[in-house]
């Protein structure tokens, strides 16, 4: 009989699943996809590579392609409204720790006046994560965030 692999939280630190693999709610052999309508899948006793099978299957590779495209039109959107000569805007952020991760993140988020619709408007604009939490970290996290 083979071993049932029970869902490791190290896995969220990996660049390859942070955006979309998620934690079943009361069964550990199992993790969630947030890319595929939160389906969840069984770890079996592959474990990790489970992971990597779901992610490189079709219907995940088609959400994922589908977000990216969507995130790239509004993220375009905000930048060209953003860039409209005369345009203020602010940015702010919000630093906090993640527990998913176990890392702290930071979002950034933009304010600016919107000729579009002639109001202003409020976006989610990039997420970044640091190693460390000093001013000249999240400096340096802000400043890559806008680049
Ligand atoms: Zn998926």
């Amino acid at each position: 009989m083979s071993k049932k692999i029970v869902f490791n939280s190290e896995w969220l630190k990996d660049p390859l699943f942070i955006s979309w693999a998620k934690r079943h709610p009361f069964d550990v052999n199992k993790a969630k996809c947030t890319l595929c309508d939160g389906q969840a899948f069984e770890l079996g006793n592959m474990g990790r590579h489970t992971l990597t099978s779901h992610m490189n299957g079709k219907k995940h590779q088609a959400a994922k392609s589908a977000k990216d495209k969507t995130q790239t039109y509004f993220h375009h959107k905000v930048v060209s409204a953003m860039s409209m000569p005369g345009c203020l805007y602010t940015v702010s952020f919000d630093e906090s720790f993640s527990k998913a991760i176990q890392e702290e993140q930071m979002d950034l988020i933009v304010r600016f006046w919107d000729t579009d619709k002639n109001c202003m408007d409020s976006r989610y604009f990039e997420s970044l994560f640091l190693g460390l939490t000093r001013a000249s970290d999240l400096l340096r996290c802000f400043l890559k965030g806008l680049a």
